[in-house]
C-alpha cells in the first residue's frame, strides 16, 4: 500500500514536471509547487468548513452518532489523482512507461546503442554522466529528473546505469534499476523535454538451466550449451579446490542454473547470478547452491548446508615433486628395522615454493628438532598440516597468521635431519597423523537450525531434483586409518 502511494505520488510529480517544462515554467517549479499546495489546502479547508457550518442538510445518525454528510467531497490525501486534477496537470500518459520499452526494443533491433556504467566508489551521478560522454546540455535535465524520483544521496557504488544513444552518439535516455526492482529513467523526447519516470515490475527474472556433457573442456562445452562466458570463472572459483577443471573424462556432465534479468523491452540487465552448480565427474556428484548466509556472505552450499568444501592438497608445492618416501610402516634398509614414517617426503629443487594445504591458521612456526624449519597449520574439521625441512618462511608469516589454501608459506630446503632438499608433509586428523594422500574435506561453514531449514526450502525451489541431491550427498566416508600407535611410533624411531 505504502509502495503504491509512493509510486502514485511520483507519477503526479512527474506529470507536473512535464507540464512545467511544456509551459516553460521550469525555473519556478518549486515556487509554483508551493503555491499550488497552499491553494489546495486552503480550498480543502474552506470546503470542509463550509460543509460543517453552512450546510443544513446534515443528519446525525441516531444509532452510531456519526455525522453523515450527504455530499462529502471525494478529495482525500491518498487520492493522488484528485490532487492531480485539482492542479490541472498534464495527466500521466499511460504510454510514458513505453518510452523506455521503445528505447530498449530499438537497442535489441540494433537501431540504438546502449552502454552500462557502474557507479564507482565516491562517484556522483554528475561524474558518471561525464564519464559516459553524455552531452553537457543534457546533464541538468538528467540530474533534475532523477532527483525527482530518488534521493541522489541514496545512490550507491555498484549501481548500474544504462545509457541509450543514437548510433551517432546523441543522448536518448538513461535508466537505473533501483534496489526494489523498480526502474527509474529519464528519456529525452526533444531538445527541451526530458521525461523522468519510474515503474515497478518492468524487470523479468528468469532462471535458466543449462545441461550437457563435457566434451573437451568444461568452459568450452558449457559456453556451447549457452552459459554466458562471464559465469564460467564464477563456477570454477566456487569449486576451486574441490574440482580439477583441467581433467574431465568422457561421460562427465554439468547442470547449471543461473538467474537472468531482462527489462520489458527485452534488454538483459547486467549481473547474472549463478544459483546452482551441478557437476558429475566420474563417480563424484557435486551439487552447490548459492546462498547468502546470515552474515551477508554469498557462498555455495551443498544440499546439507555445508559451504566451501575443499580438499586438502596432497602435494602442497608449486611444482611437480617426486615422492621420495611414502607414508606408513616400512623396512629401513640400513637400520634393518621397521620404521613409521609420519608423513610423505616430496623431493623437489631447493627454493621451490611450499603452499598451505588448506585454509587455516598457523599454530607453530620455527625450528623443531629433526623437522628443521617447520610450520604447522590448524584447519577446520579437526585437521592440521605440518611442513618440515623448509629453507625459509614466507615474509610476514607468524603464529596466528591466517592462510588460504594455495598461499605460499615457505620454500623447499633440507634443514633438520634431511639428506636432500624435500618437504616432509604431514596431515593430522584429531591429533593423529593420517596418510596425506587420502581425500580429506575441509568444511568452512555449516548452516544450522532455522537457517539450514530456510536454505533447504529455498534450494528446493531452485532445482526440481533437490531432494535427490540431498540423499546423494552423504558425508564422505573417511579413508581407512593405518593401524599403529602414533605415540609410540613418534617417540622412538620415527623417520622424518
Ligand atoms: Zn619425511
Amino acid at each position: 500500500m505504502k509502495k503504491k502511494l509512493i509510486s502514485a505520488v511520483r507519477k503526479v510529480k512527474i506529470s507536473r514536471f512535464r507540464t512545467y517544462k511544456k509551459l516553460g515554467f521550469l525555473g519556478h517549479r518549486q515556487a509554483i509547487d508551493k503555491m499550488a499546495k497552499m491553494t489546495f489546502w486552503t480550498l480543502l479547508g474552506l470546503t470542509t468548513v463550509s460543509l460543517f457550518c453552512l450546510r443544513p442538510s446534515e443528519e446525525v445518525n441516531p444509532i452510531s452518532g456519526v455525522i453523515e454528510a450527504t455530499e462529502m467531497p471525494d478529495k482525500t490525501l491518498t487520492d493522488t489523482d484528485t490532487i492531480h486534477d485539482e492542479l490541472g496537470d498534464d495527466p500521466v500518459q499511460a504510454d510514458t512507461d513505453d518510452l523506455l520499452t521503445a528505447l530498449e526494443k530499438e537497442v535489441v533491433k540494433g537501431n540504438l546503442s546502449m552502454a552500462s556504467y557502474t557507479l564507482e566508489k565516491g562517484e556522483a551521478l554528475s561524474t558518471l554522466l561525464k564519464r559516459a560522454d553524455i552531452a553537457k546540455e543534457a546533464h541538468p535535465h538528467i540530474i533534475d529528473g532523477f532527483s525527482l524520483l530518488i534521493n541522489l544521496r541514496s545512490l550507491q557504488p555498484g549501481m548500474t546505469f544504462m545509457v541509450f544513444s543514437e548510433l551517432n552518439g546523441a543522448f536518448k535516455g538513461i535508466s537505473l534499476q533501483n534496489k526494489n526492482g523498480e526502474i527509474i529513467a529519464v528519456v529525452k523526447e526533444s531538445d527541451e523535454i526530458y521525461t523522468p519516470f519510474s515503474q515497478e515490475g518492468r524487470v523479468n527474472i528468469q532462471n535458466i538451466r543449462i545441461t550437457g556433457a563435457i566434451e573437451r573442456t568444461f568452459s568450452g562445452s558449457a559456453e556451447k550449451a549457452g552459459l554466458p562466458k562471464a559465469l564460467v570463472a564464477k563456477i570454477t572459483n566456487a569449486l576451486d579446490g574441490e574440482v580439477d577443471f583441467s581433467t574431465f573424462r568422457e561421460g562427465d556432465t554439468f547442470d547449471i542454473i543461473f538467474e537472468q534479468k531482462t527489462t520489458a523491452g527485452g534488454l538483459e540487465l547486467g549481473d547474472k547470478k549463478i544459483l546452482y552448480i551441478g557437476l558429475s565427474i566420474g563417480k563424484k556428484q557435486f551439487h552447490r547452491y548459492n546462498w547468502t548466509d546470515g552474515a551477508g556472505n554469498e557462498l555455495f552450499f551443498n544440499p546439507r548446508g555445508q559451504s566451501a568444501e575443499k580438499e586438502l592438497l596432497k602435494r602442497p608445492i608449486k611444482g611437480r615433486p617426486r615422492v621420495s618416501s611414502p607414508y606408513g610402516w616400512r623396512n629401513h634398509p640400513v637400520l634393518m628395522a621397521r620404521i613409521f614414517h609420519s608423513g610423505v617426503d616430496l623431493a623437489i629443487a631447493k627454493g621451490t615454493p611450499i603452499v598451505a594445504g588448506g585454509d587455516g591458521v598457523i599454530t607453530q612456526l620455527g625450528r623443531k628438532g629433526a623437522y628443521g624449519k617447520y610450520i604447522r597449520i590448524r584447519h577446520s574439521n579437526g585437521f592440521q598440516t605440518a611442513y618440515g625441512h623448509m629453507n625459509g618462511y614466507k615474509n610476514g608469516l607468524k603464529v596466528g597468521s591466517k592462510v588460504k589454501r594455495g598461499d605460499v608459506i615457505g620454500y623447499i630446503g633440507q634443514t633438520g635431519r634431511a639428506t636432500g632438499p624435500h618437504l616432509h608433509y604431514e596431515v593430522w586428523k584429531n591429533g593423529k597423523t593420517v596418510n596425506p594422500f587420502g581425500d580429506y574435506i575441509l568444511i568452512a561453514k555449516q548452516l544450522k537450525g532455522e537457517e539450514l531449514d530456510k536454505f533447504q526450502k529455498y534450494a528446493a525451489t531452485i532445482h526440481p531434483e533437490f531432494s535427490k541431491h540431498l540423499v546423494g550427498t552423504m558425508a564422505p566416508i573417511p579413508p581407512q586409518k593405518p593401524v599403529f600407535n602414533a605415540d609410540n611410533a613418534q617417540k622412538s624411531n620415527i623417520q622424518k
